[in-house]
């Protein structure tokens, strides 16, 4: 075993996604120093953090989160990159494993049944050959023990949102997703997770259609990254 690994070594070595340092046999995706060094939001220690803020008196949900900091200059800009357009998926079910182990520990998921993935479009999960936020949720049920079910649906494409302001966003969102099972979340704790908040428009979309149709479960919203 260890001969193969030093020979796939040897041909394609493994480097961390973040500094490039050649990887130990022990380490995935990124280096221990990389990883201590992430900067973490630590959210989930603070009661209403701001994340809960954006979302409260909206629709009701039981906590929210962003694990790391991020902005396109941070040191996880090249990792997300990687994750989302250079065919790295399991770089997230690394990420989400990492997140999911740190806010076990801390009781984050207390009360919660199910990882929820959210949704691509068909057309551009084609495209792009996987969705990122199903391996992010594969990690956190990895580390948490928590099935991840897919039970919501992206119902049309809509257009990229990045240079969109808050309103433009939900507008462009509005009605973009339904609830494929409803039965499978009713009276359970749902975990939602997803890759970057920004400014919480997608989650804010999603929340308010599973809460629409699915009155009784108890939503935890969990992304892997913030922009503050
Ligand atoms: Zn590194």
């Amino acid at each position: 075993m260890s001969l193969l690994r030093d020979l796939f070594d040897f041909f394609l070595p493994r480097t961390c996604h973040i500094c490039g340092c050649s990887l130990r046999d022990t380490e995935e995706f990124f280096c221990v120093r990389c990883i201590e060094s992430l900067p973490r939001s630590l959210y989930h220690h603070l009661p209403m953090n701001p994340m809960e803020s954006r979302f409260a008196g909206i629709f009701p949900f039981v906590r929210a989160t962003g694990h790391f900091i991020y902005s396109r200059h941070s040191r996880l800009a090249s990792a997300i990159h990687d994750m989302k357009y250079r065919r790295f998926p399991a770089v997230g079910r690394r990420l989400g494993e990492i997140v999911g182990s740190e806010l076990l520990s801390a009781g984050f998921f207390d009360g919660a049944d199910l990882i929820v993935p959210v949704p691509m479009h068909w057309f551009k999960q084609a495209r792009r050959g996987y969705n990122q936020t199903d391996f992010i949720a594969l990690g956190v049920s990895e580390a948490t023990r928590l099935p991840v079910y897919r039970a919501l649906r992206s119902s049309r494409s809509h257009k990229s949102q990045t240079a969109m302001s808050l309103a433009g966003r939900q507008a462009n969102l509005a009605g973009s997703f339904r609830v494929a099972d409803a039965d499978a979340l009713r009276g359970r704790g749902v975990v939602i997770v997803d890759d970057v908040c920004t400014t919480g428009a997608t989650l804010r979309a999603l929340a308010e259609t599973v809460m629409e149709q699915v009155p009784d479960c108890r939503l935890y919203l969990l992304t892997l990254c913030v922009t503050i």
